[in-house]
Parts: structure tokens; sequence; C-alpha cells
């Protein structure tokens, strides 16, 4: 079956294309220099809180890009009152008009590219292409799931029985959704686990990465003005273990979805166990520890085109990255080769330039533990190859794209989100071994396969445990609709975001039976 045809994912912007560039550059520019002050948005009003921090941009660490007030207790309950309040009404909104609002939503935020864009690049440090796929993928989010929401919220489904009897299944939202959203994708997952939430008929309590809160604050504005009514959505930006905390205890919420490492999820689910209340879903999108197997058939051109991209686009700061790389050694040493040669073009630097490859890592934390895994596989492994940094990188958080090889994957302690590439050359007699080893790492989130013997290909992929898994090509940006996203075991719960079965974990269903 085809899914979602009667809709279209967006464009985007092609900045290779000066007629497009142009303009789309100069509407960047002039938001490229201004302060933002944001905080809680709680019934539809900004709240002043007493807690206030700058932002600052993580490739200039001196330029601050605003302020942003975090919530605290009173914020939490106020939020959570209007919204418990809210739920019956809108969860009794035709689903049309929800989807109307969320329609409207991806209009809006087309229309407030520019502005969206430097936020993207200002505050998260997002490079130009990643910044426009960023909004293209929210702008995505909101029309696929406004589709979705209509075909399964709108008439109920007719089950056959008996005669005399007329037997129906219809699904409606749960209450009270708790949405948890990274740094890393600070518009498109933030928005795409709301609109979801939403189009399902669920009211919205939102906890943005503390990393991102303008762009989140900016989004819910654009919410509100989409017509999305001002006590169905709340923003709480703040201290993840007092704001998140305390939301996911509460016995009021209905359920939560979150984006981000392992071990909160962890921490989520157990609180969930152990509060008061209905039993609630975890939607939990976390991390992974993402190979990529290369076979002695596979072009090298095209492997180390696509481990460049997948190891170090966005800064390695994507679940979806490529951590490890085996390639079969009677290739090795050419895809080495071919890849330092690759690693030394890559440019590092401001991403507000068209030119920039790879821009920093979002702070000062992430840096730290990225150089200290650096420090410690440095004695262990080989190194393969590091791109030179600028200067300009010295005002940022910047770390070097770097390859090391190494022998096993169980060297590897956790995940490193950023632009760190591990290599391990194997035989092929060692490959139901490895195979073994990267299942037991635990996670399962992509993979990917470069072959031209497809039988390979089938082996490798039926045997590993993976969400998402690409054959020939790069493994990181799912497109909404297209390669629904998200994985099993140590790397989240499932159901995919940008997939037809998302929004049945944010429904209840009731089957109704009348006696005719
Ligand atoms: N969906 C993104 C991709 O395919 C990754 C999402 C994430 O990093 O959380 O690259």
């Amino acid at each position: 079956a085809i899914f979602g045809s009667e809709r279209v994912n967006s464009s985007g912007i092609n900045i290779d294309i000066e007629h497009e560039w142009a303009p789309f550059s100069e509407g960047v520019q002039r938001h490229m220099t201004r302060q933002w002050k944001k905080g809680p948005i709680v019934g539809g009003q900004p709240v002043e809180t007493a807690e206030v921090s700058n932002i600052l941009s993580p490739y200039r660490r001196q330029e601050t890009v605003g302020t942003m007030n975090g919530a605290g207790n009173a914020e939490v309950e106020m939020a959570l009152d209007k919204a418990t309040h809210a739920f019956n009404r809108w969860n009794r909104t035709d689903v049309s008009q929800r989807s109307a609002c969320l329609e409207r939503l991806a209009d809006l935020l087309e229309t407030h590219r520019d502005e969206l864009v430097a936020l993207c690049h200002r505050e998260a440090g997002k490079t130009i292409h990643d910044a426009i796929d960023e909004i293209r993928e929210a702008v995505d989010f909101c029309r696929y799931y406004a589709v979705q929401a209509r075909e399964k919220f709108g008439a109920p489904m007719v089950m056959t029985g008996p005669t005399g009897e007329s037997n129906e299944l219809y699904l409606s939202g749960r209450g009270v959704f708790v949405c948890i959203s990274p740094w890393n994708f600070p518009l498109a997952i933030f928005l795409g686990q709301i609109t979801a939430a939403l189009s399902a008929g669920n009211v919205v309590i939102a906890k943005p990465a503390e990393q991102t809160g303008l762009i989140a604050a900016r989004a819910t504005e654009l919410m509100l003005e989409a017509g999305i009514p001002d006590d169905v959505i709340h923003l709480l930006p703040g201290d993840g273990a007092t704001v998140g905390g305390r939301l996911v205890a509460d016995p009021r919420i209905a359920g939560v979805a979150f984006t981000g490492s392992t071990e909160t999820a962890q921490r989520i689910n157990q609180t969930l166990a152990n509060r008061p209340g209905a039993i609630v879903p975890l939607i939990a999108e976390t991390g992974g520890m993402n190979t990529m197997l290369v076979d002695s058939t596979a072009l090298p051109e095209q492997v180390v085109q696509d481990v460049i991209h997948s190891a170090f686009g966005s800064a390695g700061q994507r679940c979806s990255a490529l951590r490890v790389l085996y390639i079969q050694d009677d290739v090795a040493q050419r895809i080495i080769e071919l890849l330092k040669g690759a690693m030394q073009e890559l440019r590092v630097g401001d991403p507000a330039l068209h030119e920039t490859d790879v821009g920093p890592v979002i702070d000062a934390d992430a840096l730290a533990g990225l150089e200290r895994h650096v420090e410690k596989i440095k004695q262990e492994a080989t190194l393969i190859a590091e791109t030179p940094l600028s200067e300009e990188c010295a005002d940022g958080y910047f770390i070097a794209p770097v390859a090391f090889e190494i022998n096993r994957i169980s060297q590897l302690e956790r995940e490193q989100f950023g632009p760190i590439l591990h290599v391990i050359r194997y035989k092929a007699s060692e490959l139901d071994q490895i195979l073994d080893d990267i299942n037991d790492t635990g996670y399962g989130l992509t993979l990917g396969v470069h072959t031209r013997n497809e039988a390979s290909a089938c082996y490798i992929e039926e045997r590993l445990n993976v969400g998402n898994a690409y054959i020939n090509r790069n493994q990181i940006g799912a497109v909404v609709g297209v390669q629904p996203f998200g994985g099993q075991g140590l790397s989240g719960t499932g159901p995919k975001a940008g997939g037809p079965h998302y929004l049945y974990r944010f429904a209840t269903e009731r089957t109704r039976t009348v006696n005719t």
C-alpha cells in the first residue's frame, strides 16, 4: 500500500541555485544579530520567572543569542492544571479542525523560515544545509500527522459482527502528554512529538532541551498563531530534573514522548512505573551504536562519500550517525586511504557559511566528553586521520572530525555523540562473530551496508536488530513518510516517528457495540 500519497513533502531550498540562495540568505542575515528574549509559555502567555540564563552561540562563545527564563514549580503546576481542564474539549474537537491547525502551522514555519534558520545557526550551531533540513522536516511532520490523524481519527472502523448489532472501533486522545525533546533537532523533533500528540487529541506540556529553548519558544508562539488553543499547548523550558522530573512523576499525565539519552529514558520509565495513577505509555527514541558494513564488492568512492556524510554530517550529533565502520580486509587499505583524503577536504567552522561542512558541537560539556573519549581511545587505537581545524574554531565548541582503527566494538563503552569514527577490519570468515558483537551492544538504531551482493545485504540485515537499514547509501536523514525512523532495544521503544503507526501510541481505543 502507498501511505500518505495525498501529501507531498516540503521541497526546502536549494542553496546552490543563485536565485534561491540570494533572497534566502538576505532574509537570514536580518536575524543574525538579533537578540531573543523568551521563557515559559503557559495558557498562551509568556511567563517571567526569577531564573534567567544567557544563551550563548556554540560557535562563538562570547556572542549571546538572547536570554531564556526557566520554569519552576509554580509554572509546572499551572500548566498541569490548565492542560488537564482543556483535554476533553480538544479531544472532542473535530479531527479535521485539529489537522487544519497543524497545516496552518506548517505554512507559518515556511513563512518564518529565515528567522528559524538563523535561530538554528545561532542557538544550535547548525550549518545552513542542516538548518534548512530542520525546518523542512518540521513542516513535513506537521503535514504528515495532519493527514494521518484525519485518516485514523475520522470515521470509526466498522467491525463485522452478528446481525442485530453494530460494532465500531475508534481512536481518541489519552490526555495530557509530556513531550521532552532534544537539542540536536530543536525544531523538527520538538514539533514532531507535539504535533503527533495534538493531532491525536491530546493536550501537550512541552519540555525542550535546555540548550535550545529559544527555538522551542518561537515555535510555540507559531503554534498559538496557527490556532492551537492557548490551554492546549504549554511550554516549560528549564532544568531537566526539576521540570521534566516533576512532570513525569505527576499522576495527571497520560503519556510521555521522549527523545534523548538511553539513561534518561530508563529513568523516566522508572518514574512512570513508581508513580500513582494510570499506567501510561512512554515513547522513547534514544541513542545508537550504529554500524556500517562494507564488503569487498562495494564501490569504494561511494562508500567514502556515504561514510563522511553519515559519521561527520551534523558534527556526528544525530542518533542515526555512523559510529563503527567495518571494512572487509581486502578492500580496507584502499578505502582507508580514500577516507584520509576526504577527511582532509572537510571544512569545519562557522555554520552560517555556505562552504562549511561541519559546525560546532552543542556545548562545553559535550566537547569535554568527546575530548575525553579521544584521549582514551588514542591509547588503544591507531589514528587514521584528523581533519585540520581553522583558527576561527578557537572561539567555539569545535572538535576535529577524527577516525581511529580499533579491534572490537566492545572497546567502546557508550555512544559518542560527535564526529568520531571507529573503523574495524574484518575477514569474511569473521562475519557471524561481528554480527553477534554488534547485537551484543544492545542498541538497534541504524545500519549501513555496502555490497553489490544482494544476498549478503539480506544476510546481514536479517541477523542484526536495527530499526533503519540503509543499503548502498548513507544512513542519516530519514525523511518523514518515506523512511519512518526509530530503533529497538537500548535505542528506543518505537513506534517510528514519521511513520504510519506513530499516532496509535498517542491514542486510546474504544469499541462501541449497539444492540440494534
Ligand atoms: N531522524 C534523524 C536521522 O535520520 C535522527 C534523529 C535523532 O538524531 O534523534 O538522521
